[in-house]
């Protein structure tokens, strides 16, 4: 029980990418990039192994972004139609790819590196995708015109690819939705059928993501003005515990969602973030342990998942490797104290 996984990204090696920023150049280039990117996986494993994660992912090391990486091999959308635009809901801005034609996924994305990955752990396996609703809102569209129509295309490419990660070896597929927590009304509308979609058939856990951003000062401005209690959760909850989705991924450390929001997960597994990722204070076992504590009033320990708040891609590498410490050592504390190992 009690098991540990990350929310995805971790901070990659200077040696790979620019340190310390979102959409970081590559310093390499051809074969000494893909290389680069593989070593970088295996450190990412290491390093996660070693604090004692239960539920590894790749650190999205060969990724730029967590959304655009995916977009690279969809015919339709254009990155030599660069445009910059607001993003969720104009927080901040983004220069994103245009679509520009029919959706269709010219070959498999990401099945490469879950191989890559599944090869080289004897732990489970998550792997993240961006879900369909955070796509539409990090592109701009010339074709489809219609947000809804859009996302339930990507749902179906993210469909394709998702059956040729599960085959490759994952044992997690994670949607990526931190679009969720902006557009509430759209994911009553259509947001859920759009995961739906995208997971239709897959033989693996599935699991939505839904953060209030990484620790960005655009995003950190935007919780200041949020209020006491973030109570975004409390719209999505409820029809995430109707859905076929198996794993909801949150955030918890430091935040001011109410925990009793948790409550309304009812059956479905909880990924509680333990670890704050907007700040480089480390925290301590015993900080990770009182969260999990936390959370259990609302969801039984069989349910409950340590996790990350979101991806620690944006932190100094020391810090995201001592946040992985600690969260391994907090859970492992709760763990014998409902004695179990
Ligand atoms: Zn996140």
């Amino acid at each position: 029980m009690l098991l540990t996984t990350i929310a995805g990204s971790l901070p990659k090696p200077s040696w790979l990418a620019k340190p310390r920023m979102l959409w970081a150049p590559w310093n390499l280039s051809g074969p000494e990039l893909a290389e680069a990117k593989r070593d970088a996986v295996l450190v990412a494993l290491g390093e996660q192994e070693a604090a004692g994660i239960d539920i590894v992912s790749d650190g999205e090391q060969s990724r730029q972004h967590f959304v655009h990486g995916f977009l690279e091999a969809i015919d339709g959308v254009d990155f030599a139609r660069r445009v910059t635009i607001g993003i969720r809901a104009d927080r901040y801005k983004a220069e994103v790819p245009t679509v520009t034609g029919p959706l269709v996924r010219r070959r498999a994305v990401h099945a490469d590196e879950v191989a890559f990955a599944r090869a080289h752990t004897t732990k489970k396996l998550k792997f993240t995708v961006p879900g369909p609703m955070t796509i539409v809102d990090t592109l701009a569209d010339e074709h489809y015109r219609d947000r809804r129509r859009l996302a339930m295309e990507f749902a179906r490419v993210i469909n394709e690819e998702a059956r040729e990660l599960v085959a490759a070896g994952l044992d997690v597929l994670q949607l990526d939705e931190p679009a969720f927590n902006v557009y509430m009304d759209d994911v009553a509308a259509w947001g859920i059928e759009a995961l739906h979609r995208a997971i239709e058939g897959l033989a693996c856990t599935t699991a939505v993501h839904i953060c209030y951003g990484y620790g960005i000062k655009a995003n950190v401005d935007w919780k200041g003005t949020l209020g006491a209690e973030w109570r975004q959760y409390e719209h999505t909850f409820p029809l995430l515990a109707r859905s076929r989705i198996g794993q909801v991924s949150l955030e918890c450390a430091n935040s001011r969602v109410p925990l009793a929001l948790l409550g309304l997960l009812a059956g479905k597994d909880v990924l509680v973030g333990c670890i704050d990722v907007a700040t480089e204070k480390v925290e301590t076992p015993d900080d990770v342990a009182a969260t999990i504590r936390r959370a259990l009033e609302y969801v039984p320990a069989a349910r409950l998942f340590p996790c990350t708040n979101c991806g620690m891609v944006p932190l100094p590498r020391d810090v995201a490797r001592a946040k992985l410490r600690a969260l391994g050592a907090g859970a492992r504390l709760v763990r014998a104290e409902l004695g179990a190992s």
